[in-house]
């Protein structure tokens, strides 16, 4: 489905498609609160489409063919929990930190410790935004507390007692 993503004036930047070497040479920083519906890959991971993300993302040259991006993602999306199958509130909170390139050919190359990506040279910031935090989602969600798959549980419980007595 092909949405029209919105976004609030002044965040517009965040689609623009721009060369990822002039990003990093210009030092460019985007930042903002932008709805999760402007995520159409990140929202087909998610139960509900619902809710803000805040991002930073701050583009930098890392030596020749690399740019560094540096920045965080914080929010809270709906996701269906994997004991108890309901949904709920997973909080998102993680630090950027990836290498990009250009060249497949550079890869070897590059520090380990640091994560990378291969993008082609004319990027949108809201797609290398949009990869991290589809990284950012537990690979099994599930309540982070014990006490809300077990209410669940009780109270479907309950539900199919009643049924049985009437
Ligand atoms: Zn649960």
């Amino acid at each position: 489905m092909a949405r029209q993503a919105v976004l609030p004036h002044g965040q517009r930047g965040w689609l623009a498609w721009q060369d990822v070497f002039d990003l990093a040479a210009r030092g460019s920083v985007f930042e903002g609160t932008l709805p999760v519906s402007v995520f159409p890959r990140f929202s087909e991971l998610l139960a509900a489409v619902e809710g803000d993300i805040d991002a930073r993302l701050a583009f930098a040259t890392a030596g020749v063919g690399r740019v560094r991006v540096e920045g965080r993602v914080e929010g809270a999306v709906q996701l269906v929990c994997q004991r108890c199958l309901e949904h709920y509130s997973q909080p998102i909170g993680s630090r950027v930190g990836v290498l990009l390139v250009t060249d497949e050919a550079l890869i070897p190359h590059l520090p380990a410790e640091f994560e990378h990506e291969v993008v082609s040279e004319r990027i949108r910031p809201l797609d290398v935004l949009e990869d991290e935090l589809m990284m950012s989602l537990p690979l099994v969600p599930v309540h982070p507390d014990p006490a809300d798959c077990e209410a669940t549980a009780r109270r479907l419980l309950a539900a199919a007692h009643d049924d049985l007595m009437e």
